[in-house]
């Protein structure tokens, strides 16, 4: 595909997005994030070739929210590998992203490492052996690494908003606790968590960043290997399944694309062996997921050919 087709689709898909109306709410349980303009909307593309393809708000760092748990999951495999899989389990949940019920059921062992609880335990692994602020700088190097951009930062007023009023988080950690999955102090694994969550990027960074899982593991302009290959597979593939909470089946039947969403209203998507995909917008739909950015990436996958379904 020519660079002028890729610019085309995403500039027309960009200025279709920001017509509409029915834009969805944005997330209102993390005070801070509820400052953010519904109207806002970025879409970036970048391919095999690294040639970027920019729409709307390409450039504005939003809040990452969950899409930070796709790396934090892979820094753990890379940490301990499968023995990942003794504290947290690889199954779509069908559950909200915070449910606690699923976790008693399950004495204490999540789902799947992009529920919240599942998360938890994944930074809480992270974590083991060091102090937070390591854990935490390890985890926005890797992304600036990924991204090659050293501007990346942690927004500290989202940080500190979830910390005062994330009391679901803290009880779905300290269950976790009880039953012995987390092994480090529960107000450390928290606030990794929360400030991992509030890391700022733009759909430009973000996309740069997921290249690797577009390319078995490789970042095709440096070269450089991120994963081996079968552990990008699995990332994606876990990204297909689980990573729009109980929206994953509808994200799977209309975009057919691996893709991880965000409350901050953003979504990673990954075209294997095509093409890493960023879109932000922060109204959400009724699961938590941004309602055009699932919009947008349908179209795209449409008219590009991209579900791994089948065109
Ligand atoms: N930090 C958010 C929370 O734990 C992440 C949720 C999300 O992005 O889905 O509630």
């Amino acid at each position: 595909m020519s660079n002028a087709t890729l610019d085309r689709a995403v500039k027309e898909i960009a200025d279709e997005m920001m017509k509409r109306t029915d834009r969805g709410e944005v997330a209102s349980y993390i005070p801070e994030l509820a400052r953010i303009d519904v109207n806002s909307f970025g879409l970036v593309v970048v391919d095999t070739n690294g040639h970027v393809a920019a729409a709307g708000d390409a450039d504005t760092p939003f809040s990452i929210q969950s899409i930070s748990k796709v790396f934090t999951l892979t820094l753990a495999l890379g940490m301990i590998g499968d023995r990942l899989w003794e504290r947290v389990g690889r199954e779509p949940s069908g559950s909200p992203f915070n449910s606690i019920v699923q976790l008693e059921r399950e004495r204490g062992i999540p789902r799947n490492p992009f529920i919240n609880a599942g998360a938890i335990a994944v930074t809480d692994a992270i974590l083991s052996g060091h102090q937070p602020k390591e854990t935490l700088g390890e985890i926005l190097r890797f992304l600036q690494f990924l991204s090659g951009d050293s501007s990346i930062t942690i927004d500290d007023a989202v940080a500190a908003s979830e910390q005062r009023t994330g009391f679901r988080n803290a009880a779905l950690a300290n269950y976790m606790k009880s039953f012995g999955v987390l092994t480090n102090p529960v107000d450390f694994t928290l606030g990794v968590y929360f400030h991992h969550c509030a890391i700022a990027m733009s759909c430009r960074q973000l996309a740069l960043a997921g290249r690797f899982l577009a390319h078995s593991g490789r970042n095709p302009s440096t070269g450089f290997l991120v994963v081996q290959p079968e552990r990008a597979r699995r990332i994606n593939a876990i990204m297909m399944t689980c990573g729009h909470y109980d929206g994953s089946g509808e994200f799977a039947y209309r975009v057919g694309l691996p893709g991880k969403s965000g409350v901050g209203g953003g979504i990673l998507a990954i075209a294997p062996g095509k093409a890493s995909i960023a879109v932000w917008s922060p109204g959400l739909d009724a699961n938590g997921n941004s309602e055009l950015g699932r919009a947008a990436l349908e179209i795209l996958s449409k008219r590009l050919g991209w579900s791994i379904f089948g065109a």
